[in-house]
């Protein structure tokens, strides 16, 4: 690996995992989502691996409309965290793009909309959630609207669950049964299941399931409710690496980086390393949070910084400038860096930014 701070993806991981959601669902169909740039996987490459996939959910419309155009064929669904116009409705209708419908002057601008060919729409149920969705009590009179409207063309019906990490509670199931109870005489097809859900709650497979953070290897429960699924196989897919700047010793009692946050109790290796907030790398993360050098772990001391971290190396041998440490991947679970950071594996994987390379290791 050349010492450049740069995040590597392994795509026959990425296969791999997709072969992990089919085995755990093998009667629903798969929508990969792939949104914020594949979870800062890289969105073209991504989807052009996970042939095998029935469709791929993005947030943009950019994002969408690039799909299509790198060739993809699958059903793309547009999530709804954009305001549609009637524009971008016609542009969805032309490119055969699904689009998540939430709300009843949605619906109502989907069929003012003059397409060329019938839309496809995702109709969402809010179960609990509280952010997106028709309330139960609209749910009948947009079902009928929309099977009425003559601009859209397949219904299905969605919903998403608030609480499917969380095993301790009784909401998923209680959400699942309201949702199936709603639409227990439609012949419609259905879609609950993230990747949670489709971990843990097997009667929310449905027709379509929607994994997202599994894709990419990362464990999506939370850690209380890990140790349920030990058994799962998934392969993390980004190594985040960057190199090794400067070494140094300091003494005992002298501090390392803004405001010395870390302070030496002994004469203590420091190594400086090429990565900090601005790669994406979280300014939370605390003194102690490991890094992998040679494959042996080592503490982060001191403030994060924006270019820069510093490892306390005294334990480490044969460290050099220009060597390679790892930030998190196969051997350092992202989800533990996101302990020790107080955030989510989700966010860590969302802010790598643009000026950090991806470099794909094709299939194998
Ligand atoms: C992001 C998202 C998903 C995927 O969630 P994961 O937890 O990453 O599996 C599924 N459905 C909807 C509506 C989403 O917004």
């Amino acid at each position: 690996m050349a010492p450049i701070t740069q995040a590597h993806i392994n795509l026959t991981a990425m296969q791999a995992n997709l072969a992990t959601v089919k085995q755990l669902a093998p009667h629903s169909q798969i929508m990969a989502v792939i949104k914020a740039n594949a979870y800062g996987h890289g969105l073209i490459p991504i989807a052009q691996t996970l042939t095998t996939a029935d469709g791929f959910a993005v947030v943009e419309l950019e994002e969408a409309l690039a799909l299509r155009a790198s060739g993809i064929t699958q059903r793309i669904l547009l999530l709804g965290g954009t305001v549609l116009d009637e524009n971008a409705v016609v542009q969805c209708a032309n490119q055969s793009i699904d689009v998540l419908t939430h709300s009843l002057s949605m619906l109502a601008i989907i069929c003012q909309t003059k397409v060329n060919k019938p839309l496809a729409i995702w109709l969402k149920l809010d179960t609990g959630m509280h952010r997106l969705g028709l309330h139960y009590d609209e749910w009948d009179q947009a079902l009928k609207q929309a099977k009425q409207c003559p601009h859209i063309g397949t219904i299905t019906l969605m919903t998403h669950l608030s609480h499917a990490d969380d095993l301790t509670r009784s909401t998923t199931q209680h959400a699942i049964t309201q949702f199936m109870q709603a639409n227990d005489k439609q012949a419609l097809p259905m879609s609950m299941a993230n990747s949670a859900a489709i971990i843990h709650y097997r009667n929310s497979h449905a027709d379509w399931i929607r994994p997202g953070l599994m894709l990419y290897g990362v464990n999506p429960c939370s850690p209380g409710s890990r140790t349920l699924n030990r058994g799962l196989s998934l392969q993390p897919a980004m190594t985040l690496t960057a190199p090794i700047l400067a070494i140094r010793t300091i003494q005992a009692g002298e501090g390392v980086g803004y405001n010395h946050r870390w302070i030496s109790r002994k004469k203590t290796k420091i190594a400086t390393v090429g990565i900090g907030y601005s790669h994406g790398y979280p300014h939370t993360a605390s003194n102690g949070t490991p890094v992998l050098i040679h494959g042996q772990r080592a503490p982060l001391v001191g403030a994060v910084s924006m270019d820069m971290i510093t490892i306390d190396i005294s334990q480490c041998s044969a460290v050099q400038v220009g060597d390679t440490v790892t930030l998190w991947g196969e051997k350092l679970p992202v989800e533990e860096i996101a302990q020790h950071a107080q955030t989510i594996s989700y966010a860590l994987l969302t802010a790598i930014a643009d000026k950090v390379p991806r470099i794909y290791e094709p299939v194998a």
